[in-house]
């Protein structure tokens, strides 16, 4: 990679709680824009699956509804964005989710001339995101995300991305865990808003309607921070 694609790339976050859809609109940016989805979730669920160091340390926390180490998180974050993919751009979703985190971004970013183009914190009530999580699930072959209410598949039971038919539900999608999560996430990320604001990087979304909505909004966003 060279120094100018690195420096043209777009880097941007999404902000909010779980169950915001913050998962569901990085794949569509990822699909419209070509910018790579970057879930450190997704990457601490590897690890976990995978048995990494990292993943031990990881696994119990992550039951518990709560943050996993800047340290492990910074290092696995670090590492997948070094890859030659996310020369095209990126879009993180649920990293940064503390002020440690965010200031590492900012330096990593800074290494390479970089900085980010937005922080795009998507608006929701809280109340109604215990509803969203605890009926969610995904396709186990491609990520897919459905609901049993409001995202169902065409055919149930059957992918309408890559017609996979083994679908699957997030050990920590319980609604005892949720209710750790949305007060890790106000207490630890919430301020990150504030964060990017400061810089003059913040956008809003009301991220309550409907998924196409949200996307077509968010779009406008991403178009003006990278155009
Ligand atoms: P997510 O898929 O983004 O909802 O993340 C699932 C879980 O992984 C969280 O509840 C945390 O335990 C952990 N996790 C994911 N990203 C981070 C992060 N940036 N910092 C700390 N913990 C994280």
């Amino acid at each position: 990679m060279d120094a100018t694609t690195v420096t043209r790339a777009p880097v941007l976050i999404l902000l909010g709680p779980p169950g915001a859809g913050k998962g569901t609109q990085a794949r569509k940016l990822e699909d419209k824009y070509g910018l790579v989805q970057l879930s450190t979730g997704d990457l601490l669920r590897a690890a976990v699956a995978q048995g990494t160091e990292a993943g031990k340390q990881a696994k119990a926390v992550m039951e518990a509804g709560e943050l996993v180490s800047d340290e492990i998180v910074i290092a696995i974050l670090r590492d997948r964005i070094a890859e030659a993919d996310c020369a095209q751009g990126v879009i993180l979703d649920g990293f940064p989710r503390t002020t440690v985190q965010a200031e590492a971004l900012d330096a990593l970013l800074a290494e390479s001339g970089q900085k980010i183009n937005a922080a795009i914190s998507l608006e929701v009530d809280d109340a109604a995101m215990v509803d969203r999580i605890s009926g969610r699930y995904t396709c186990a072959g491609c990520g897919e995300g459905y609901h049993d209410t409001f995202k169902t598949p065409k055919q149930s039971g059957v992918c309408d991305h890559c017609g996979g038919t083994e679908m699957k539900r997030r050990a920590d999608d319980k609604a005892e865990t949720v209710a750790s999560r949305l007060e890790a996430y106000h207490a630890q990320t919430a301020p990150l808003i504030g964060y990017y604001d400061s810089k003059g990087a913040l956008s809003r979304i009301d991220a309550m309607g409907k998924i196409e909505e949200i996307a077509a909004g968010l779009g406008a966003i991403v178009e003006k921070a990278t155009g």
